[in-house]
């Protein structure tokens, strides 16, 4: 068997390796993806596909670095669906919540008034405001906002797994993609990989460890000292028999107290989520954890009520010890590298993080500035 050769080996393909894929092949890089089971087989796989920002108020390197994420990725995406035919169903929703309390009204008000000085792209501004609980029709029942709607216009969404589906038409045209390689170990001396099913011979100059939440295991013992764990989640998919018009894909998210209701293409809304510490399987789903999610889901949103579950399904979130996405090199001669995503904001700033890891690498600096906290900690 011949050694192939690479300058960069990714080992994971969820949504953070295959940005990095794809800026590496635009870099004109020598990319080896590998995978264990098939893109997206791990937490990237899923179904809610939420990209919301962090507020404006108290603006800070963390929330100016995920503005700028936000802002920039209709067009990446853009450009990524026509060179590749994958439409994506990317569509600027906007987010709402129910406001109950005069504490998150008020909260509101100086989030609306931050956002005027703050949330300014190059080509748009964003906003939020107080609307009035029946703006968006029988979408969120008004009984539950009875001072009103939290509403922004900068959150959006996609459909994940056809992200990850362009992403991977996109990188298999100049990256070698091996699916079913699960990485076992490497020689930071001659640079050689070993794969657990050890059929496949190569080497690599760099490597970059993007296996969401067995980075920190992969990296453990290959003898670095990072630390982080995983936490399950379950969200799920359903159909509503009846589609009222402008629903659901109009429709803003909802977001109240960690559970969700995404409008999804053809007639389907996403809900989400469970966190679960303790956990046995990954993909093992249990239906009786999620039920308080969808009957706080029910209750929000009317449309949910005679809908039918199309699928249930569960992922990891990696957790580092900050909470952030880990991303840059770990070792004095810059040979390993780390890239998980964070917990739960990974699509809305996975390809920010990409970007500026391979300008670092191919070029040694990058006009994108990495936020202290998503440095990996010593
Ligand atoms: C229920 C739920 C809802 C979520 N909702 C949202 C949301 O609305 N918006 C949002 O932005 N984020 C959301 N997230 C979080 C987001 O999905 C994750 O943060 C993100 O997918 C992490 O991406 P990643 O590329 O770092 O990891 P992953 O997607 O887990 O990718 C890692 C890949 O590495 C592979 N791998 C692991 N070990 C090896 C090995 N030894 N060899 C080869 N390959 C290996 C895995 O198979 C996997 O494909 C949600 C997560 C969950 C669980």
């Amino acid at each position: 068997m011949t050694r192939e050769v690479f300058d960069i080996v990714i080992v994971g393909a969820g949504i953070v390796g295959l940005w990095i894929a794809k800026f590496a092949c635009d870099r004109g890089l020598k990319v080896g993806l590998v995978e264990k089971g098939r893109c997206g087989s791990g937490g990237s796989g899923g179904l809610l596909g939420a990209l919301l920002p962090h507020t404006p108020l108290g603006m800070n390197a963390k929330k100016r670095f995920q503005f700028d994420a936000l802002v920039e990725l209709p067009e990446l995406i853009g450009a990524v669906e026509e060179q590749t035919g994958h439409n994506v169903h990317y569509r600027r929703c906007g987010r709402i919540m129910p406001i109950r309390l005069q504490s998150f009204l008020d909260t509101t008000r100086k989030n609306s008034e931050a956002a005027r000085r703050e949330w300014q792209g190059p080509d748009q501004s964003f906003e939020i405001d107080v609307l009035d609980s029946q703006s968006f029709g029988d979408w969120i029942d008004p009984r539950e906002a009875p001072l009103g709607l939290f509403w922004e216009n900068l959150s959006a969404k996609v459909s994940p797994r056809d992200l990850i589906a362009a992403l991977r038409t996109y990188v298999a045209r100049d990256a070698r993609l091996f699916e079913g390689f699960t990485f076992q170990d490497f020689d930071s001396q001659t640079g050689n990989i070993g794969s657990r099913e050890g059929r496949f011979d190569i080497s690599t100059d760099k490597l970059i460890v993007s296996a969401g939440f067995q980075s920190f295991e992969i990296l453990q013992s290959l003898g670095l000292d990072i630390r982080g764990d995983g936490i399950k989640g379950q969200a799920a998919l359903y159909k509503i028999p009846n589609p009222i018009s402008k629903l659901p894909e109009d429709c803003p998210i909802i977001l109240d107290d960690g559970t969700y209701v995404v409008p999804q293409a053809n007639s389907l809304l996403a809900v989400g989520s469970t966190s679960e510490r303790q956990w046995t399987s990954e993909h093992a789903t249990e239906p009786e954890k999620f039920e308080a999610t969808i009957k706080r889901a029910r209750e929000l949103c009317p449309p949910l009520r005679n809908s039918e579950l199309a699928e249930l399904w569960s992922g990891i979130r990696p957790r580092s010890q900050a909470k952030d996405p880990v991303v840059g090199s770990l070792c004095p001669n810059n040979r390993i590298y780390v890239a998980t995503g964070g917990y739960k904001i990974s699509f809305g700033i996975a390809h920010r993080l990409a970007r500026a890891l391979i300008d670092e690498i191919a070029a040694g600096t990058s006009e994108i500035e990495l936020p202290e906290t998503y440095h990996p900690q010593p």
